[in-house]
């Protein structure tokens, strides 16, 4: 039983998508939250399981081509994601779950599969796969600072009219045309990888702030030496 006044994470599907640490994103929410006296409560969703519509902040991570076209499927079968978002709850979405937000992605044998739109976003396979660090510039009307992570897609994203560029990268490949993730209202999709929120403590904020709103300061000292050994080590080469 979920209690009214906890903040509500829902990590989807961590038996298909959950690549590269990206779980570390829901730690790294808990942990913000509970350092600020927020309560918080938890539910993972297997892929059999319906997606609760009750969520304040959704997250799904990355994954291979084909548990991700499993996962579409499901998802959009399931329509739980769809009602929380519609309702205004919060979404982060990364790699293979940001591609899934979008109305098509390539599968296994380059074959569109279809997203669950919530993002207006295709991705299709590039020549290359991107491999390597991600140094971006966020959206200036986020108020965030240098985003950094690592990526490895082979998808290349086209961003449509309905969203907003999270960020200009200035190393790495992102969505193939100088931009990397997208949002759009209070939903983010992004290749970042690392997991994304322990890499840029702002980033977890900006999505804790939209629904709990005012944050208290909080002690940064690890996530801090963690950007800056990052982002000397990319920025310097
Ligand atoms: N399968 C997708 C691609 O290669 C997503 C990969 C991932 O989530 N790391 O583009």
């Amino acid at each position: 039983m979920q209690s009214e006044s906890a903040l509500r994470l829902v990590w989807i599907y961590p038996d298909l998508l959950s690549t590269y640490g990206d779980q570390g994103n829901v730690l790294v929410l808990e942990q913000r939250a509970r350092s600020r006296g927020i309560p918080v409560e938890t539910v993972h969703v297997r892929s059999a399981d319906p997606v609760p519509e009750t969520g304040d902040i959704y997250l799904i991570g990355g994954g291979e081509d084909r548990p991700q076209i499993l996962a579409a499927e499901r998802l959009r079968r399931d329509g739980g994601l769809q009602r929380a978002v519609a309702r205004g709850a919060a979404l982060l979405a990364v790699c293979a779950g940001y591609q899934i937000m979008g109305t098509v992605f390539s599968g296994d044998e380059g074959q569109p599969v279809s997203g669950i739109g919530l993002l207006d976003i295709s991705s299709h396979r590039g020549e290359a796969r991107a491999v390597g660090e991600l140094v971006a510039e966020a959206d200036p009307a986020l108020g965030l600072p240098k985003l950094t992570g690592f990526e490895n897609h082979m998808g290349v994203t086209k961003l449509g009219q309905g969203v907003t560029p999270l960020s200009r990268t200035v190393r790495g490949v992102g969505n193939g045309d100088g931009t990397e993730g997208c949002y759009a209202g209070r939903v983010v999709g992004t290749y970042l990888h690392g997991p994304a929120l322990a890499r840029n403590p702002a980033l977890a904020d900006l999505l804790l702030g939209w629904v709990v709103g005012a944050l208290a300061p909080i002690d940064d000292t690890w996530y801090d030496r963690l950007r800056e050994e990052r982002l000397n080590a990319v920025l310097s080469d």
